[in-house]
């Protein structure tokens, strides 16, 4: 067997949360495949619960990351749609069947068999490694351009949380001028959803538990109206005014007094995976009709469509861009303040040339030595192919992962 690309990324091995560099062979790329040099990834919430293992499915040791940006480094010989240099992204899934009837109708997103990005399973029945990496292989079918004028690092987290708003606002019509649109949860998916609501024309209501976010709302994303859903007043004064809601909200929530500020027809999509049962009593929906769908990512066209979108309205995630190393330094400071002791041993020997020493997180204080050119290369961007792109607005990894560490 042909040797696989090297490749090199950061993978949890256990549901600690440490993330760790892990070398391991992308699949020998074919002849309708693009190697693709990465230069951003999101941080998606789907990630976190993978490298925790919430879900019991966690492949270890997995490579995280689906919200792909990079720049082509080469493509084989049946490849006409792409070429090197090429700026390119890759989503929550990077192949399908192709055969079944969600491929043939251009759903590929919702195929059976599909393959995801990371944590998946691919043809040959290996794990697939996620955008935490330096290198991908893709078929070029699943690969997305992304638009010229689009800063990549905003750009990155629109793979998945972008095309899982745009993809139902599309499908369900809810894109038209002058339509009255709600947005439940302002996190990675809703902030996004209403920039894309604006950007279609729509009158945009952000719905929040707290009115803790009515400033970011109202001001920097630009949406018309904001609604405190603890507050039965407002909710009461709200019903019956909107043309379609897309719930984000992964919490467990009520949904019937979403449900009630819907106008007759109206159309409700869930996009947020509360753990907990919806609970939806009949006459929520039958008096007036309502209807309610849910949606998961979307398709390549969908996602292609959503960029080309975001290009010509300049609409990009709101991000931290955090580098690889980041984490040592802020978890190490954070871990030192609260134990009150000082660092122990650090070694004082200078790395070799063209490396970097990052000094364990853990209570071991071993000092380690990190090889920068592997992730370097030869490649422009040299700096941002260490980074890692938050996709939640006022989220921080570290929040979420409080021991991802080098060890
Ligand atoms: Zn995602
Ligand atoms: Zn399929």
């Amino acid at each position: 067997m042909a040797e696989g690309l090297p490749a090199l990324g950061w993978a949890a091995r256990d549901a600690s949360g440490h993330l760790s560099p892990y070398s391991f062979s992308r699949s020998v790329p074919k002849d309708d495949d693009v190697t693709i040099k990465v230069l951003f990834c999101g941080i998606c919430h789907t990630d976190l619960h993978i490298i925790k293992n919430d879900w019991g499915n966690a492949l270890y040791p997995i490579v995280p990351g689906h919200e792909i940006v990079g720049v082509v480094a080469s493509v084989g010989s049946g490849v006409s749609s792409f070429k090197a240099g090429d700026t390119v992204g890759v989503g929550y899934f990077l192949d399908s069947c192709r055969t079944c009837y969600s491929c043939s109708k251009g759903y590929e997103n919702f195929c059976p068999t599909l393959t995801l990005t990371s944590n998946g399973v691919d043809g040959g029945g290996a794990t697939t490694q996620g955008g935490f990496s330096d290198v991908l292989v893709v078929n070029k079918d699943y690969v997305i351009r992304v638009p010229d004028n689009l800063p990549l690092a905003g750009a990155a987290p629109l793979l998945c949380a972008g095309v899982t708003v745009y993809s139902p606002m599309v499908e369900y019509g809810l894109n038209a001028p002058g339509k009255h649109l709600g947005v439940v949860g302002l996190g990675g998916l809703g902030h996004v959803a209403v920039k894309f609501g604006k950007a279609f024309g729509m009158t945009v209501t952000v719905i929040s538990s707290s009115d803790r976010k009515r400033d970011e709302a109202l001001g920097r994303l630009g949406a018309d109206a904001f609604l405190v859903s603890s507050d039965p007043e407002q909710m009461k004064a709200a019903a019956g005014t909107m043309d379609g809601i897309i719930d984000t909200v992964s919490a467990g929530h009520p949904i019937v007094p979403l449900l009630d500020l819907l106008k007759p027809m109206g159309q409700m999509v869930v996009v947020g995976a509360p753990s907990k049962p919806l609970e939806l009593p009949a006459f929520a929906i039958i008096g007036g009709g309502k209807r309610l769908a849910g949606s998961g990512t979307g398709s390549v066209a969908h996602c292609q469509a959503m960029l080309d979108f975001a290009g010509k309205h300049g609409i990009t995630a709101d991000v931290e861009v955090v580098k690889m190393d980041y984490g040592q330094h802020r978890h190490r400071a954070a871990r030192e303040e609260r134990r009150q002791v000082p660092l122990r041993h650090r070694r004082r020997r200078q790395p070799p040339a063209g490396h970097r020493r990052l000094t364990c997180a853990t209570q071991c204080g071993r000092a380690l030595v990190w090889s920068r050119k592997r992730f370097a290369g030869s490649q422009p961007h040299e700096q941002v192919n260490e980074s890692l792109v938050c996709c939640l607005s006022s989220f921080h990894i570290w929040d979420a992962v409080p021991d991802f560490h080098v060890k």
